[in-house]
């Protein structure tokens, strides 16, 4: 057997929430003031019911029918066994992968945007506006809106808009407005164009202009939409981890021996790798790995502290592991994973020893996607291709070991919008980029001011 499949009757009903079962809950979001932000602080960003999502803390939460019926079109989707990778590699190890490129928008981004397009259009909300870095987030709300029936506008990275005009033509295909960030729409957009007419843009800025413009709608219709690092982004991808389990129940396997995924904001990792850190907190033995690029590695060299999540502070102050906001990232081709900051949940569950992270150049990534393409035959995104990398390094040590380990990672997206990265990397132009720490000590510099994070954490996995 090398796909489990499972029935339309097997998507899960609830979403699970993380945040319930940690020894010690991550800290609140802070005010400018310093002081926690109230539900009705945020409720000029988003709908009540999405707030409440954020905060809560009850495990699980019941997924709305229309959310569901909207998910079938794709879920449950395939987990594999990556036998052509395995025999390639020599390892006893196996390797599983989740298809999470089967949704119509080609990631794992559309899982979320349904349900966050579903509960802004129930709240009566007339339009969303969001960030997008490779495109691909922009792309899924623009799909989620469609479903629903409400406008979309999305602000993109410049380099990105300049580098992947399909992810454009794909938002513009489902309905939305794509323009690129910075740009003269907004105050602070106007703002950073009159001081660096020629920067590639960072989703810092683009979440500020986005949260900007959706604060500004005098008539109160329009809301923002974040696709990663926030709580209920998190929640809403727990369908993948929470199907993969019983899809490796069907390959025999109780529990993974590691589980890993790529990590930018952290929802793709997240999603899979909650529901396994449920059965660590119970005891079981399972390592689990985000990994992002050396070029932004927030959770490796990054500091653990209060942040904005953007540029000028329209968002709450966050305890997460971050680079600093004012960080723009090198112009790598993985644009997903270039974020200053980590999601507050994730950035405590590695505080707690109960994730492990690495990071990766892009050399590497991009070799072991081109191997991922040619025995697999998936040519996977330039963001993915972290999550394949470090596959591939786990299966090796495994060979040396002579462990059979099974492993399991998340595809996160397909790469068939991202040539151009495949393009420079098979022509010798890719040049391996690692961010210093001397750089990321400047960086952090500009954080100061902001209270401090305080680290707290059980013992009882460090
Ligand atoms: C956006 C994206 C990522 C990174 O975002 P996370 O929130 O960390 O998951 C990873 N892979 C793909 C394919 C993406 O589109």
């Amino acid at each position: 057997m090398t796909k489990a499949i499972l029935n339309q009757a097997d998507i899960p009903r609830k979403w699970y929430n993380l945040a319930s079962d940690l020894p010690i809950p991550p800290l609140p979001y802070l005010g400018p003031d310093g002081q926690p932000v109230t539900p009705e602080m945020m409720a000029a960003i988003f709908p009540m019911s999405l707030i409440e999502q954020e905060m809560t803390a009850q495990a699980e939460i019941d997924i709305p029918e229309e959310v569901l019926a909207i998910l079938a079109k794709w879920r449950p989707s395939p987990l594999h066994r990556a036998v052509a990778l395995e025999k390639a590699l020599g390892t006893p190890a196996k390797i599983f992968y989740k298809n999470e490129s089967v949704s119509p928008a080609g990631s794992h981004k559309p899982n979320t945007a349904v349900a966050q397009a579903y509960y802004n259009k129930k709240a009566g909300i007339k339009r969303l506006t969001t960030e997008t870095g490779a495109g691909q987030w922009g792309s899924a709300l623009a799909f989620a809106c469609s479903q629903m029936g409400i406008e979309c506008k999305v602000f993109m990275v410049r380099i990105s808009f300049d580098q992947k005009p399909y992810r454009k033509v794909m938002m513009q295909t489902w309905g939305a407005e794509c323009v690129p960030s910075p740009s003269m729409e907004t105050k602070l957009g106007r703002k950073i164009l009159a001081e660096m007419p020629d920067t590639p843009g960072s989703l810092a800025i683009a979440i500020s202009e986005a949260v900007e413009q959706a604060v500004t709608d005098e008539k109160g219709e329009t809301r923002y939409a974040l696709g990663s690092v926030l709580n209920h982004v998190m929640l809403h991808q727990t369908v993948i981890g929470l199907e993969t389990k019983k899809q490796l129940k069907m390959f025999g396997i109780d529990n993974p021996d590691i589980v890993i995924g790529c990590a930018g904001g952290g929802s793709n990792f997240a999603g899979l790798a909650f529901p396994f850190m449920r059965d660590k907190i119970n005891g079981a033995d399972i390592e689990i790995i985000p990994v992002e690029p050396a070029s932004c590695p927030s959770l490796t060299k990054g500091k653990f502290l209060y942040d904005i999540g953007d540029m000028s502070g329209m968002t709450p102050l966050m305890a997460m592991f971050s680079l600093g906001h004012t960080f723009i990232p090198a112009p790598i081709h993985a644009g997903g994973l270039r974020y200053h900051g980590m999601s507050p949940l994730v950035s405590q569950t590695v505080v707690e020893g109960l994730a492990s992270p690495l990071s990766l150049d892009q050399l590497e990534c991009y070799k072991a996607a081109m191997l991922f393409a040619q025995t697999e035959g998936l040519i996977v995104a330039p963001e993915t291709s972290h999550a394949v990398a470090a596959a591939v390094r786990e299966a090796l040590k495994a060979k040396e070991e002579g462990k059979e380990k099974n492993i399991v990672f998340n595809l996160s997206g397909h790469g068939l919008m991202d040539l151009k990265g495949y393009q420079s990397y098979m022509a010798g132009e890719l040049t391996s980029h690692v961010l210093q720490d001397k750089e990321v000590e400047g960086l952090l510099a500009d954080v100061k001011g902001f209270p401090e994070a305080e680290i707290r954490r059980s013992g009882r996995w460090n």
